[in-house]
């Protein structure tokens, strides 16, 4: 299955903001897109030669195109799949890009990331690749596998002594969201109904995705 695997920083970069890309690195003084980096040491301008000539304000267009990226990037998908996802929220009943958000929420590897066993949404994924998880007591190792209302995830009994996924629940604090309900002192999530916009924290404009695909 493809996916990305250049350096992840650089995606942040790009797009000139935070995508929480890479765990516990992005909340520390080392993450080059970080305010609290002083200016010398600040590396939050696009990537490449050019990188700071790319600093102006752009067309409309390029702020469609800049989300629909931004979006992409947060949830790990390459371009086909995303613009399938988004054919797919297209002819769902309801708003489109409520519809495409939902979608991406209720990948697997999304919920094992807000289940806060994943640092990241790529370790996430990692994880169910390795065959990690658990969907109503059956092993799912395809990370855009969609989980449904009154599914439950698990991490496998072999698992939850893993070194990183301790340190992950013990140091992230991550908020379960609403529409997640956990239990087994943290090892399993139910899924109580899928996201409503507003449960959906990432700093998205879904229009301006739903506006770059419609034209
Ligand atoms: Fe890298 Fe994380 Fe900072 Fe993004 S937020 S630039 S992935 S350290």
């Amino acid at each position: 299955m493809a996916r990305y695997t250049g350096p992840v920083c650089r995606l942040c970069r790009r797009e000139r903001t935070k995508l929480f890309l890479k765990g516990e690195r992005c909340y520390s003084l080392k993450c080059p897109v970080s305010e609290a980096v002083t200016d010398r040491h600040s590396r939050a301008y696009p990537p490449g030669e050019h990188g700071r000539d790319r600093m102006r304000q752009g067309s409309e267009y390029l702020a469609q195109l800049r989300e629909k990226q931004k979006a992409r990037r947060i949830y790990g998908i390459l371009e086909k799949q995303f613009r399938n996802m988004y054919e797919e929220a297209n002819r769902q009943p309801g708003i489109t890009g409520e519809n495409l958000l939902r979608n991406l929420e209720l990948r697997l590897d999304n919920v094992v990331f807000r289940a806060g066993w994943g640092a990241s949404r790529r370790q996430a994924r990692q994880f169910v690749r390795h065959g990690h998880v658990q969907v109503n007591g059956k092993r799912v190792t395809i990370p855009s596998y969609r989980v449904r209302k009154g599914d439950k995830v698990v991490l496998r009994e072999a698992t939850r002594g893993n070194f990183l996924v301790r340190r992950n629940m013990d140091t992230l604090e991550r908020q379960t969201p609403a529409w997640l309900e956990t239990g087994d002192a943290g090892f399993s999530v139910a899924i109580l109904n899928p996201p409503l916009r507003e449960h959906i924290d990432e700093p998205l404009q879904e229009q301006l995705i739903v506006e770059l695909y419609s034209k």
